[in-house]
């Protein structure tokens, strides 16, 4: 098993007022659609 998932695969499971809760076909995971995208890892150099 992969210690790290990228959530390539995920299927909608439930609706929510802030969004929809989405399920990874390949870890289980449950998170909320959104968190997706936004938290994807960003190399932002910002503080440059
Ligand atoms: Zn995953």
């Amino acid at each position: 098993m992969p210690t790290y998932c990228d959530h390539a695969r995920v299927q909608v499971i439930a609706h929510d007022d802030n969004g929809e809760f989405v399920e990874c076909l390949d870890c289980r995971e449950i998170f909320e659609s959104s968190e997706l995208d936004g938290s994807e890892r960003k190399e932002d150099l910002s503080d440059a």
